[in-house]
């Protein structure tokens, strides 16, 4: 596959590179790492006439800052932010989503800001279109939804496949957007429309500047898995963050947030489950439930060749399993093990 013709400027700051983009009023895109970007140009589902090369911008190193929270730069590189020694102590389950992203050489490419404004992903969109498709779907700009023929113009039901978002989103992380009027700050949470057509909620010169992490309070623990048919190099099938925080006692839940990812056009939060845990003790019975209610609620897309049903099986069962390690690991860390 040969890639058409475009323009590539390389900026020297983040400011700069927003003034760029802006002033191709949609024609321009942000290069990070490339990985995800690159790919989508050469099957032509974006076909940009400039890049804006973010490589030249040096990000700053993860930091923690007064309050306890952690800043990290949406320029660093995911192989960093799985290796390092400050981002695996204080945010480890940000450590280990970064690190079960594709493999080795898309980690050492791929960046937090590209990771988390990734390209949502569907088998028929993911094809060169020139000979296997008669027409264009709905997300190219066409007249046709072929996995899901019945559906409106105005709804594709492709699938975002972020690992890092899921466990952002369970840690309450925000972003810090630069656009061209100056610095906004949302949750990671109000990131995602919802809506596969345009899975963002960025305007085409906003740019993700960093992400923000607030401090884990006593009694804070968590469980993260994501679920491949190989275990490597491998988009997942579903992926589970889980956030709780227990009372003095270790088994009653003072909070949850529990997210599902790489199941819907944006990342779940399954609020009805999450609230069915607070005040409770937490024992295999109330995880089950739990886990039964979310994998309803989240209602998964089929994708990549999994069925619907399967993916609600996955879900349950390894919610379940997730919450019941998240348990585990206050317990030992309570013990010092
Ligand atoms: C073989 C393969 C396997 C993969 N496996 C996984 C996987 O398992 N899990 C997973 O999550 N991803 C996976 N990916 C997707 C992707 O490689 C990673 O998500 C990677 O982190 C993307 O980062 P990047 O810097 O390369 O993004 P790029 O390709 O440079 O950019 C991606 C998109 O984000 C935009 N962008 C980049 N930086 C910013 C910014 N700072 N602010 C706003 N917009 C920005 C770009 O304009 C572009 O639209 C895989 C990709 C490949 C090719
Ligand atoms: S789900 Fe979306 S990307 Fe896939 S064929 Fe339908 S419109 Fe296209």
């Amino acid at each position: 596959m040969i890639l058409f013709d475009f323009d590539y400027e390389r900026a020297d700051t983040l400011e700069q590179a927003v003034a760029l983009l802006a002033r191709l009023q949609g024609d321009a895109r942000a290069l990070a790492g490339g990985t995800d970007l690159l790919p989508g140009m050469r099957m032509e589902n974006i076909r940009p006439g400039l890049l804006v090369s973010l490589s030249g911008i040096e990000p700053e190193a993860p930091q923690v800052l007064a309050d306890g929270s952690i800043r990290i730069d949406a320029l660093t590189r995911l192989a960093t932010l799985e290796n390092s020694e400050l981002v695996r102590r204080v945010v480890p389950m940000l450590a280990q989503s970064a690190h079960v992203v594709g493999g080795n050489q898309i980690r050492q490419m791929g960046t937090l800001g590209g990771n988390l404004c990734q390209e949502v992903r569907c088998l028929h969109l993911d094809q060169k279109h020139d000979y296997q498709f008669v027409a264009p779907c709905y997300k190219r700009g066409g007249t046709c939804c072929y996995p899901f023929p019945r559906n409106a113009p105005e709804v594709c039901w492709s699938v975002y496949m972020s690992d890092i978002a899921p466990a952002l989103i369970a840690l309450n992380a925000q972003v810090e957007i630069l656009g061209e009027t100056g610095t906004r700050r949302i949750d990671v949470e109000a990131l995602f429309t919802g809506n596969g057509l345009k899975p963002l909620a960025l305007s085409q010169a906003e740019l993700l500047r960093a992400v923000l992490i607030p401090a884990a309070a006593p009694g804070f623990t968590w469980g993260f898995h994501k679920s491949t048919v190989r275990g490597g190099l491998e988009f997942g099938m579903a992926v589970l963050a889980v956030a709780l925080q227990l009372a003095e006692d270790g088994r009653t839940c003072t909070d949850a947030r529990i997210v599902v990812g790489a199941v819907r056009e944006g990342p779940v939060r399954p609020v009805a489950a999450e609230r069915s845990l607070i005040g409770k003790t937490l024992d295999e019975e109330r995880m089950e439930q739990a886990a039964a209610d979310t994998s309803r609620v989240v209602n998964p897309l089929p994708h990549h060749g999994f069925s619907k049903r399967h993916l609600m099986d996955n879900i349950r069962v390894h919610l379940r399993r997730t919450l019941a390690r998240a348990l585990q690991r206050a317990r030992d860390q309570e013990a010092g093990r």
